[in-house]
């Protein structure tokens, strides 16, 4: 399985050689600030460890990887010192790569999949593919693509997140004039106003905006399509010859139990878009407050509700998770979950929340939760909980729910034609993500209902190889665009 003819150690002595750990700021330190918690590896570290790898011949890490980034070269450039190399062969599939680095679950993608794991731990491919991608940014690399002669194309791509700015690359690359609508005044959707700084620094996203900017995409901030202009009228008045959806997911869910509008009971979307993109913990120099209690309630156990009890920990608040099953099923990425428990955080598994009880001024003061037991796995593969008949209540001054979002309806609400299914995922072909409306292609969380950045990129490429077809009157498939309103989103999105 392995490439023998490889110089220096046997593919037995790589494969023993231990993992290099990132290195993190202790986590009595780290919650005292909104500083990145890894450190990153130095360039001896990132060496040795690219040499880990064994270079399969057949290398699963490849198609472990939604945008199938050729793992094994980028890793043998490394190991060899040859950093600008490696960065050029990530860019070949991956535009992201500093903020794919950080919170891909590549614990379970590439990672999951690497030969090395079966032995030892599996090589680091995510903070190797971190470390290239800062050192290209912090040694000025030149990241400039090639970019094919005009096409005379233009296309309009809604929403700036990790979709949109893939699908604006793909499209820009391939010669079209690109137009980015955003409804916010900030670019990068929820790698900016939802994953926190100490994971993915602000400075990040914006060099990979400024790159979109240098290459001739234009950026239209403060612009809500289905608002202020209509999907009808960027196709109809405004010149545009196909549009690819990328508005995300952001509408949240709650429980529907009582005392959910109390006041202090926060969505995580809320909670976060106030903190990372508003400043409200700088209210009053920032304009947007929010209320900074001192015992915070999390309700769910994803890399969201992460997000939240760690802002909260950092905002000074005695914080608790509640989830109704247990530390085994919690949908967290392991890392984000790990770095959770060292910050002090207490867990407390199998509850679920019934009611949330106010003070005579309508404040949050308490939450009623149900003592829950797992019982069989449901189709999700994880073990139902059940109710045991009891329950607790502690006292809390904030709450903030974090159990996933649905899509946003403005579009489909304000356009002709565009279906989505009955939880309003807009529904697309499976093959092209092409949507029910001609000329309206969709991808990322508004075709998942809620997925990874990974994901909707590897959707976003794929999408934009067919946007290429679809301009250039080279579109020619039988659509499958779902009508069934019971139909599911789509549920993957490896790059084809
Ligand atoms: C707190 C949090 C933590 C997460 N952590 C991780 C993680 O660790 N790893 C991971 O892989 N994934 C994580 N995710 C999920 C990941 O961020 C999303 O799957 C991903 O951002 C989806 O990308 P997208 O481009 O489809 O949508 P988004 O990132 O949501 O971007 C959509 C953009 O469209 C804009 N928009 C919406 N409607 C309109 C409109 N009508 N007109 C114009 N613009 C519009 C929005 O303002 C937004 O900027 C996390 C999500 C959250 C909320």
């Amino acid at each position: 399985m392995a490439n023998n003819k490889r110089p220096g150690p046997s593919a037995k002595e790589r494969m023993a050689k231990p993992r290099n750990e990132m290195p993190l700021h202790s986590a009595e330190e780290r919650i005292r600030h909104f500083n990145e918690v890894p450190t990153g590896y130095s360039l001896e570290q990132a060496m040795d460890e690219a040499s880990r790898c064994i270079q399969c011949k057949k290398p699963d890490c490849i198609g472990g990887c939604p945008v199938g980034i050729n793992i094994p070269e980028f890793l043998l450039q490394l190991e060899g010192g040859d950093v600008a190399g490696a960065a050029k062969t990530i860019r070949q599939n991956n535009f992201l790569p500093a903020a794919c680095g950080r919170v891909c679950p590549q614990d379970k993608q590439c990672e999951a999949v690497c030969i090395v794991g079966k032995k030892n731990d599996s090589v680091g491919i995510g903070n190797l593919e971190r470390f290239v991608a800062d050192y290209e940014r912090e040694h000025d690399l030149d990241r400039m693509p090639e970019i094919a002669p005009d096409t005379g194309k233009k296309i309009a791509v809604i929403g700036s997140g990790p979709a949109g700015m893939t699908a604006a690359y793909e499209l820009r690359v391939r010669g079209h004039d690109v137009t980015i609508f955003e409804a916010f005044h900030r670019g990068g959707g929820v790698m900016v106003y939802g994953i926190p700084r100490f994971r993915l620094p602000l400075e990040i996203i914006d060099e990979d905006l400024k790159l979109l900017e240098e290459m001739g995409v234009e950026i239209v901030y403060d612009m809500i399509i289905g608002r202020t202009l209509s999907l009808d009228d960027l196709l109809e008045t405004e010149g545009f010859d196909s549009v690819f959806i990328a508005s995300g997911a952001g509408l949240p869910k709650m429980l529907g139990v009582p005392g959910e509008n109390l006041n202090g009971v926060y969505s995580a979307n809320e909670y976060l878009t106030r903190i990372y993109l508003m400043h409200a913990n700088y209210f009053p120099e920032h304009p947007t407050p929010i209320y900074q209690g001192k015992k915070l309630a999390v309700i769910g156990a994803g890399n969201t509700a992460m997000d939240v009890l760690r802002t909260g920990k950092r905002l000074g608040a005695e914080v608790t998770c509640y989830y109704r099953r247990s530390h085994d099923e919690a949908p967290a990425r392991s890392e984000e979950l790990e770095h959770a428990e060292q910050e002090f955080i207490d867990f407390k598994w199998l509850s679920s929340p019934i009611e949330f009880i106010g003070d005579e001024n309508g404040f949050v003061k308490a939450i009623k939760c149900e003592v829950m037991e797992l019982s069989e796995p449901d189709d999700s593969g994880r073990r139902r909980p059940v109710p045991t008949g009891e329950s607790f209540t502690d006292e809390v001054d904030t709450v903030v729910f974090s159990l996933g979002c649905d899509v946003n309806p403005t579009i489909p609400d304000s356009t002709r034609d565009v279906t989505t299914n009955k939880w309003g995922i807009m529904m697309v072909d499976p093959v092209t993500y092409h949507t029910s409306k001609p000329g309206v292609f969709a991808g990322g969380d508004t075709v998942t209902g809620g997925s990874t950045v990974i994901l909707a990129m590897g959707q976003a490429k794929t999408a934009a190889k067919y946007i290429h077809e679809y301009v250039m009157g080279n579109f020619e498939y039988e659509l499958n665009v779902p009508t069934d309103p019971e139909a599911p989103g789509v549920q993957w999105g490896f790059a084809k």
